[in-house]
């Protein structure tokens, strides 16, 4: 039935509204028009509110109720049509108002409206009295610091753009909920309001199960990094040369002193520098790993000692920098030659005194930091050029730890293959009989410019490459290598990591071929390997006779009869 225009808003009927409600209690079912509705308890909302605030924060939270509202008023749009098909325009909208007043959600004052539907023209001024929401803030949440009505104006915004066949945006102008003296809502086509693209964000769905697996598998993967990272190969090595490093680590580790770690790319200054901390009074507090190299000069300031917000376009936020973030623990600064003069003049100033201030900030802060640098490049070498602060040297070099380069620690190999063998066996759930005895060898001629890091991603192909219950050939550990076939080259891997032809190897059975094909004699042969053999034993007899597997008797007899001994 049709409702008579009146010029005062407030005066329209909303008979024919609750008119449509029917309580249907021997079915269970409460009907408005075609909608099947519930009755629930405003308390019981409030609990939910809060929940949702405290599990997702308000931002989203908001988002939520907008949306909420927003599904609510689609539907009542769609039900003022219906009830008031030959009503004026002002009765069809009001028909909103009034269902948000005859829920109990809200009485809706109505200051001015405006609209016109041929040019698509709206203006509203509406204001809500006893919302709610404001109630729920009151006795759950406390006073927020922006309007809270969410849900109410969600369901205006929809209402509203339904009716009006276009997107109109109502924002909350004032609000109780965050203790203004009423809540005043403003409406108007979206293009009328600068910032509608941002507020429209709220009405996206934002699915942050997607963000909650992602930040799941980040947090195993770094759980699984640091485990791995902790019981990684430190430790790892008979030479010489790895244990006097390691005696050095462990005596350095105690105390706060800055240590730097010299040493090629890959040799593990990150796995020693986590060392230093784990093995220091610091172990249970941060450690933080920074490489210089990889930040942009131009934030390397900001990235390590903090920002304030505004000190430059895009830092909208103040925050704290990777110093703030390890303060009682240990950063480590990997390739700190990279860093810009300010940053290594504040670096500085952080290990004299302790302190910083962020960037754009003049309040200073104090930090307890301990630091350990790398390079793998000479840090005396870039003070004679300039382009590292001589202090800052002095300061960083007070105990400096060489890490020795794998080829020189080659004996170490075989151990450390075998970690890493066991680490991806595990990581790819495979079993494979280790390296066949001529991948060894082939390690361990092997120059390694890449270091520890290349030997394990090396190791890491091989496991891959092989099936379970094999040995790890040649040529799945390195990329490119080819079994000799009917000539007589092999292909090596040189210092450089590339597959050449290697004509003198007589590793394999075609030695023969090669020997008897060029018409040498055994004669020859067996002189040739005896004195390499005597060369190799410093002209020791015995060491001789072991490596070509011969007595020492056997070995001096056949040294004089060719007379090789004779001569030395
Ligand atoms: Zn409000």
């Amino acid at each position: 039935m049709a409702i008579t225009y009146k010029p005062q808003l407030q005066s329209v009927d909303c008979l024919d509204l609750t008119k449509q409600i029917r309580f249907l209690s021997t079915e269970g079912k409460i009907w408005f028009g075609e909608q099947r509705m519930l009755l629930m308890q405003v308390s019981a909302m409030a609990a939910f509110r809060r929940e949702m605030v405290n599990t997702m924060g308000i931002e989203r939270a908001k988002g939520f109720f907008l949306r909420l509202g927003y599904q609510s008023g689609l539907k009542d749009a769609e039900l003022a049509r219906k009830l008031r098909p030959h009503c004026s325009e002002l009765d069809i909208f009001l028909a909103g108002p009034q269902l948000h007043s005859v829920k109990g959600m809200v009485k809706v004052v109505p200051i001015e409206i405006d609209i016109n539907q041929e040019s698509g023209g709206f203006y509203g001024e509406l204001e809500w009295i006893d919302s709610f929401e404001v109630e729920i803030c009151q006795t759950e949440l406390g006073q927020m610091d922006e309007p809270a009505c969410w849900s109410l104006l969600g369901y205006a915004c929809a209402f509203t753009s339904s009716f009006m066949g276009r997107e109109i945006i109502f924002r909350e102008v004032s609000c109780r909920g965050c203790g203004d003296e009423k809540c005043m809502i403003v409406g108007k086509p979206a293009e009328e309001w600068e910032d509608a693209a941002e507020f429209t964000q709220y009405f996206k769905a934002d699915p942050i199960i997607e963000e909650l697996y992602d930040l799941q598998s980040q947090v195993s993967s770094l759980r699984s990094s640091l485990e791995k990272q902790q019981g990684q190969y430190y430790g790892i090595g008979q030479s010489a040369s790895y244990n006097r490093v390691c005696r050095m680590i462990d005596k350095a580790a105690m105390g706060k002193v800055s240590v730097l770690l010299l040493g090629e790319t890959g040799v593990g200054k990150e796995v020693i520098a986590r060392s230093v901390h784990l093995r220091s009074e610091r172990a249970e507090q941060p450690f933080i790993a920074v490489n210089c190299a990889a930040i942009p000069p131009d934030l390397i300031e900001a990235e390590l000692f903090g920002v304030e917000k505004g000190a430059y376009t895009g830092a909208s936020q103040s925050r704290p920098g990777r110093f703030e973030r390890a303060t009682t623990g240990t950063i480590f600064l990997d390739e700190v030659v990279e860093l810009i003069p300010r940053a290594q003049a504040t670096l500085l100033r952080v290990l004299q005194e302790g302190e910083l201030e962020r960037v754009g900030d003049n309040r200073t802060r104090s930090v307890d930091v301990r630091v350990i640098a790398a390079t793998n490049e000479s840090l005396e070498k870039a003070v004679e050029e300039g382009r590292f602060r001589a202090d800052l040297f002095y300061r960083l070099n007070v105990f400096p730890v060489k890490i020795p380069p794998l080829r020189d620690r080659l004996e170490d190999l075989p151990l450390l293959a075998e970690h890493f063998l066991k680490k991806f066996h595990s990581e790819y759930n495979k079993r494979t009989l280790g390296l066949s005895d001529k991948a060894l060898e082939l390690c361990l001629h092997y120059h390694w410019p890449g270091n520890i890091r290349e030997l394990e991603n090396v190791i890491e192909r091989g496991v891959i490459l092989t099936d379970n219950n094999e040995s790890i050939s040649r040529e799945s550990l390195f990329a490119g290598i080819a079994e000799p076939q009917s000539d007589q080259h092999q292909s090596v891997v040189d210092e450089h990591g590339q597959v050449v032809e290697d004509a003198g190897d007589m590793s394999s059975g075609d030695w023969a071929t090669q020997i008897l094909g060029n018409g040498i004699s055994l004669e020859y042969v067996e002189e040739t390997l005896m004195r390499r053999a005597m060369d190799e034993a410093n002209q020791n007899v015995s060491g001789a006779a072991r490596i070509l597997g011969l007595t020492r008797p056997a070995l001096a007899y056949r040294l004089k009869k060719s007379g090789i001994l004779a001569e030395s």
